[in-house]
Order: C-alpha cells, then sequence, then structure tokens
C-alpha cells in the first residue's frame, strides 16, 4: 500500500503531466499520499445562508446567495482592484479582490447569482467582503447531494486551470477508491475506542466526503489527534534515548559556595517561583544525565539570580560555569550583576568579549584553563576554540532566540561530559508552542515577579495629543527621570524609516533643546563603537532622552529610565512591544509606556495596542500573539522548527494538544519499548516517522 501512495500525482485519471507540474509547484502535490494529506480546510454547510440584511460581526464568516452588480475594476497599479456589489431581498454588501484579478474578472457576470462566503471586514463603517469564495450558483446547484460539501485550499494559478476547490474534491474522488482497504491503522485499539472507535481509515474518508456531521466531526478529531500524538511522541522518544544514552555530570550535592551565598549574601528572599524553579534545576543536575532545560520568565521575573544559584551548585561540585549573552552589553551587565552578588565570597568571576584586550585575554584564558576562573561570563568570544576549560560543568544561555543551536553544540564540546545546559529566554512562548517545538527539553517557568513592582501604566495616545505627551515627558524629566523613543526600523535599509527616526531625533532635540537637556540617538546603522557609547551616555544619565530603534529591545537596564514612548506603535509585534515596555519599571518609581499610532488603525493593530493596555502578562500577550500570527511567524518560519501540521492547529488544537502529550508521556512510562503487541501499530509507525527524520536530518 505504502507503494500506492507514493505513485505519482500525473497517474491519477484525470491529471496528466501538466496539471501534475501544476498540482507540484502550487499546492505540493506530488504524490496520492500527498493528495491524501490534502484535507479539508473547511466544509461549507449548503443549506445554511445569511442574509445580507441580518447583523454581521467583523471576522464572523458568512455565506450568501445573491445576485452580482456592477462588476468593476477600479484604480491604477498596485491600488488596482476588482470590485462588485452582491445583492438579495434584504440587502446589498461590497465585494473586492485585489489579486488574481485577470482570471477572476471573466468569472464574474454582472446581473448573474452567485454564492459568496468570506469574513465581514468594517471599512467606512460598512461591511464588505475582501476575497471571498465565490461560485456561480448554477454551479453550486449541481454540487454535491450531501449537505457537508469540502473547501480545499488552492492558489489562484491553480484554479485558473479548473484546479479550483471543487476540481481538487474531484481528483480526491478519483483516487479514494483505490485506496480503500489499504489504508493501515496506526493506533492502538485502545486509543482507538477512546476516540471513539473510528478506524484510520473511516477517518480519511469521513474526511474527504463528510456524510455526517457528528461522524465527520470525530473523524476529525481523531486525525487531529494522531498527527499531534506522533509530534509528542517523537519529542518524547528523543528525550528518553538522551536521558539513557547521554551521561551526564551529576551535582551530587550543594556545598559551601551555594550555602552561604544563599544564607549570607542574598540580598532578598526568593519569589515562590524562583524557589521552585532552582529545586527543578537541582534534582535534574543531580540525576546522572545531562539537563536539557529552557526556563521562561518574563522581563525583570530574576531569572539573573536562578542562573546564578544553579551556577554555584556546579561550583560546590567542583565544575566551572560559563554565561553566555547575545550583546556586549548585556555581557557587562551581567558580568555586573554577578560580581555584585558575589561580592565578598571566594567566586572568581570574569568577563570575556570581543573587546577585551589581548593581554587580559591572555591571562584569563591561562587562569580559565587552570580553573582558576570560576564562572565566564561573556558574548560568542567564549565560543572560540581557544577558549578553553579545566572542566566545565554548567552552561547557561540567556535569551536564547539569538543563539542557534550550532552555537549550543560548540559550547557543548568544550567538555568530556556534556555540561549541563540551561536556556533562558525573557520571551514567553505559549504553551502550546513551547511543547511542541522545545518538547525534548525540560520546561521550567518563572510566573512571579519580585513583590513591590508597581505595574507600567500603559496608554494609547494618537498624533493629535504629541503636544500633551512631550509636556509628559518633560515633567518627568524635570523629576529627573529618563525616556526612551523607540521608532520601527523593520529593515536596516529602509531609507524611510530612518528618516523617521533622524526626524524624531530633531524635534525631540528642539523640545528639549540643551543646555538644559540632552537628546541621544542610537540605530543599528551606527558602529558597535558609537552604539556603545551613546548606550553608555544614556546608562549615567548623561542624556535625558535617547532616541532609538529596536536595537535596544533586549536586555538593557537602565533603572532610571521611567517612559518608554513607542512610535507608530501598530508596526510594532506584539513580543517587540512586551519587550521595550520591559525597559522601564526596573527603578522603584512609577513608570509609563506611551504607544503612539496615527488615527487609523487594522484590526491586528488595534488587538495589539488593546492587549498592551489591557496587560502585562507575558504569557498572555503571547497567546494573544499566537492567535493573530500563527505560530510560524511568531518563530521566524525558517529554522523554527515547528513541525508542518495538515489538519491540527496549534491555537485551535491547544486542548487536544495537551491530550496528546499526556497520553503520549503514559504510554512510555507505561511501556517504554513499546514493545506490548497492542501498541505495535504506534511503534511501527513511530519506526518509520523517526528513520524519515533522521534520513532529512542528515542531507539537512
Ligand atoms: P530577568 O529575568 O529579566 O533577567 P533579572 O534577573 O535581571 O530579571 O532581575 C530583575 C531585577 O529583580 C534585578 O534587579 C534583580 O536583582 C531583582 N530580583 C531578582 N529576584 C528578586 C527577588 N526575589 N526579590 C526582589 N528582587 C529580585
Ligand atoms: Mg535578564
Amino acid at each position: 500500500m505504502q507503494q500506492v501512495l507514493e505513485t505519482p500525482i500525473e497517474y491519477l485519471k484525470g491529471v496528466g503531466p501538466q496539471r501534475g507540474e501544476l498540482l507540484r509547484k502550487e499546492l505540493g502535490i506530488g504524490t496520492y499520499g500527498d493528495l491524501l494529506l490534502h484535507y479539508p480546510f473547511r466544509y461549507v454547510d449548503r443549506t445554511r445562508f445569511n442574509a445580507i440584511g441580518d447583523p454581521m460581526e467583523e471576522g464572523t464568516p458568512v455565506q450568501l446567495r445573491g445576485v452580482l452588480k456592477e462588476v468593476r475594476m477600479i484604480g491604477e497599479k498596485q491600488a488596482r482592484r476588482l470590485t462588485a456589489k452582491l445583492v438579495d431581498a434584504t440587502g446589498t454588501i461590497e465585494l473586492v479582490w485585489f489579486r488574481g484579478l485577470r482570471w477572476l474578472q471573466p468569472l464574474l457576470k454582472d446581473g448573474a447569482e452567485y454564492i459568496v462566503y468570506g469574513k465581514p471586514t468594517l471599512f467606512r463603517e460598512r461591511f464588505n467582503l475582501a476575497h471571498p469564495e465565490i461560485e456561480a450558483a448554477a454551479t453550486w446547484d449541481q454540487g454535491s447531494a450531501t449537505p457537508l460539501q469540502p473547501v480545499y485550499s488552492t492558489t489562484e494559478k491553480a484554479s485558473a486551470r479548473s484546479l479550483n476547490s471543487r476540481g481538487i474534491g474531484k481528483l480526491v474522488q478519483a483516487m479514494l477508491p483505490q485506496l480503500k482497504g489499504g489504508l493501515p491503522e496506526t493506533l492502538s485499539g485502545t486509543l482507538v475506542e477512546q476516540l471513539g472507535g473510528i478506524s484510520r481509515e473511516e477517518a480519511i474518508m469521513e474526511a474527504h466526503f463528510p456524510q455526517d456531521k457528528q461522524r465527520s466531526d470525530l473523524a476529525i478529531r481523531r486525525l487531529k489527534f494522531e498527527e499531534l500524538f506522533y509530534i509528542q511522541l517523537q519529542l518524547l522518544k528523543q528525550k528518553q534515548l538522551m536521558q539513557h544514552n547521554v551521561k551526564g555530570n551529576v551535582f551530587a550535592h550543594v556545598g559551601a559556595h551555594f550555602n552561604s551565598f544563599y544564607t549570607d549574601h542574598l540580598p532578598f528572599e526568593l519569589t515562590g517561583a524562583q524557589k521552585r524553579v532552582v529545586k527543578e534545576i537541582r534534582k535534574d543536575m543531580g540525576t546522572g544525565h545531562q539537563m536539557n532545560r529552557l526556563l521562561q520568565g518574563d522581563v525583570g521575573s530574576g531569572k539573573t539570580l536562578v542562573a546564578l544559584l544553579s551556577m554555584l551548585i556546579a561550583m560546590d561540585n567542583g565544575f566551572q560555569a560559563a554565561l553566555l549573552a547575545p550583546t556586549e552589553i548585556l555581557a557587562q551587565q551581567h558580568f555586573k550583576s554577578l560580581s555584585r552578588f558575589l561580592e565578598g565570597l571566594p567566586v572568581e568571576v570574569r568577563l570575556l568579549t570581543g573587546s577585551t584586550k589581548a593581554a587580559e585575554r591572555k591571562s584569563l584564558l591561562t587562569a580559565l584553563k587552570l580553573g582558576e576562573v570560576h564562572i565566564l561570563v561573556g558574548t560568542h568570544a567564549l565560543l572560540e576554540d581557544r577558549v578553553v576549560f579545566r572542566n566545565l560543568g554548567l552552561v547557561v544561555i540567556d535569551e536564547q532566540h539569538r543563539f542557534g543551536v550550532a552555537q549550543r553544540a560548540r559550547m557543548q564540546a568544550k567538555a568530556r561530559t556534556p555540561p549541563h545546559v540551561l536556556v533562558m529566554t525573557a520571551t514567553p512562548i505559549p504553551r502550546t508552542l513551547a511543547m511542541t517545538l522545545y518538547g525534548d527539553l525540560d520546561v521550567s517557568v518563572i510566573d512571579e515577579l519580585p513583590p513591590g513592582r508597581k505595574p507600567i501604566k500603559t496608554v494609547h495616545r494618537d498624533d493629535g495629543s504629541r503636544n500633551a505627551v512631550f509636556g509628559f515627558l518633560e515633567s518627568e524629566i524635570d523629576k529627573g527621570r529618563q525616556v526612551y523613543v523607540v521608532y520601527p526600523l523593520i529593515e536596516e535599509s529602509e531609507k524611510s524609516d530612518l528618516k523617521d527616526v533622524m526626524d524624531g531625533y530633531e524635534s525631540l532635540s528642539r523640545r528639549f533643546p540643551l543646555p538644559k537637556y540632552a537628546v541621544g540617538i542610537v540605530h543599528g546603522r551606527m558602529t558597535p563603537e558609537v552604539k556603545e557609547y551613546e548606550m553608555t551616555r544614556f546608562a549615567k544619565g548623561e542624556t535625558n532622552v535617547l532616541v532609538a530603534t529596536t536595537v535596544i529591545e533586549v536586555g538593557v537596564d537602565v533603572p532610571n529610565a521611567s517612559v518608554m514612548v513607542v512610535e507608530n506603535a501598530e508596526r510594532f509585534g506584539l513580543s517587540q512591544l512586551h519587550q521595550l515596555r520591559g525597559r522601564v519599571g526596573r527603578g522603584a518609581e512609577h513608570s509609563y509606556c506611551i504607544l503612539m499610532t496615527g488615527d487609523k488603525l487594522g484590526h491586528d493593530g488595534r488587538t495589539r495596542i488593546n492587549t498592551m493596555v489591557r496587560t502585562q502578562d507575558g504569557f498572555e500577550i503571547s497567546e494573544v500573539d499566537l492567535r493573530l500570527r500563527g505560530p510560524g511567524d511568531i518563530m521566524g518560519t525558517q529554522q523554527s522548527g515547528i513541525p508542518q501540521l495538515h489538519l491540527a492547529d496549534l491555537v485551535q488544537d491547544a486542548e487536544l494538544l495537551q491530550k496528546a502529550r499526556r497520553v503520549a508521556q503514559r504510554l512510555l512510562d507505561e511501556d517504554p519499548d513499546l514493545k506490548d503487541p497492542g501498541n505495535a501499530p504506534i511503534a511501527g509507525t513511530l519506526r518509520e516517522q523517526m528513520r524519515e527524520k533522521a534520513v532529512w536530518g542528515r542531507i539537512g
């Protein structure tokens, strides 16, 4: 049967070489198996229509039936679009398309009847439908007899060559009979029963040709579960293999360094979350296998201290530790705060960055090799080959998203037994995403801020209130506070963005003139030295206002800065806004975040701004971000490592994902090697998937 699934799509009746090429290029469908996995993304309930005059809601899809009027091509070049009106007995709604105009136009006939499906958007206080699906009522009425009709995703180019949703449906219809009786079960009998008793084959058939709403819902749930289950099972299996095969250093005891710091030098009580996480780490490092732990904690949640306590445990067991930061500034800050924490203790902390002077580097490297340096803080410079440890036992990596897997590996290669790894990130990732991306790591979460933090007051202002905003900045500055003003700079090459920053700098310099005030500026086009200089001036309080692009996003710590103004805030992503806001609220004073926008905001932009105003909880913000952008965009599509999902959705199926993880974990707990005969279908499927992955891994 596997062979049938690998049949090139050209061989399917009704395809042939030309459409085969199109399917391959446009939709990535090269074989029968690919077509099988090209599931419908929704089902039309052919029996239900909305009336145009009924109340609509932005974003809630409607299915309309009406006569098309005033089909027009309007606008020039970029702004060129196709508009039409759809009229039924209750009202009229405008339809508009911006893409695929050439093939669409001939299909739209003035005065003919159409079925239209789409999500209404509010434009100039009226609803319209942008890029709705549309089909002539005449062909619609000849459509399938079942009330639920599958809708397949396709492209405009493929549609133009009759590979629209219906065309794809026909191909699936032609293929399925050939596969009948040959799609093997992949789950155990117990699981199939738990999921409603639908076999894999029946589920696949039902997904493409739903006969009955209840049954097809169950079928799709089963298929989604299966998809998520195997991702989790692979990750958990990998973790299991690592724990069995990779020996780690055993940090068996907690000794003098940890204890004397904890009892005599800790400047404050740990938060409950910090205590819990330290306990998790301690346990991990004591087990004898290598720790691979991700530590998530919002800005200011006190990750540094957790890192330090972990490093002291390494020292107590005779090992060295390293702390890697993504930038020079951050490395310096870490070095300073660790040195401050450790004052008066016999712990040798040193800093190594690209700008460490040659003589100093030389003595440092010697001391490191001899084991006289206990904790080494630094940037990428730590990865160089000449940096040799006597016995590296723990690597802490801050702000993980700036370090790749390859760099993690280089760090690990610096010790005979792979050191424990603690990766810290202040970019909260939604639970579902973390489970999928880092499912083979252990995850700790600091979900509590140290006591006494005052919330950062966040407001939304438009350009009309600029004078008032400047007045407020002045009053803060006159109180001795400092202010960030941040501009978007998407690409460093974008001239108009750069001009905005410069203009902003000029107008702020005029509003806050020398000698009473000083305004500084940093952006990505500056040399690192100049950037560093400007940052340092601001950190020392020599400038009152720092105009900047997002180069200041990560980790900069100037406790005296109390106001963050973000210009064109609607252009920033949510996680960026959250990081930026995290730059203030570090001192004892009240802090403010002012989000400036123009007065017209799109749906997503408004949602982002409202979310920021409403909450300061990074995890809540990341959930909204995931809903708005989808998992690929959140992590940066390419190296994200997000597995391709055919049916399941990390946002909508969060609950099912958790179930899949639980079930997979329980399965491995009960039957670690999947030897139980009842689990044979699972063992076989898993083996095949891991083999495929290994092959790809080697090619990549
Ligand atoms: P982040 O998680 O963003 O790296 P830091 O480790 O820089 O946060 O901690 C932010 C600030 O909170 C630091 O000044 C740190 O000394 C302080 N801090 C950390 N833990 C506590 C605590 N338990 N109680 C009070 N202050 C704390
Ligand atoms: Mg930090």
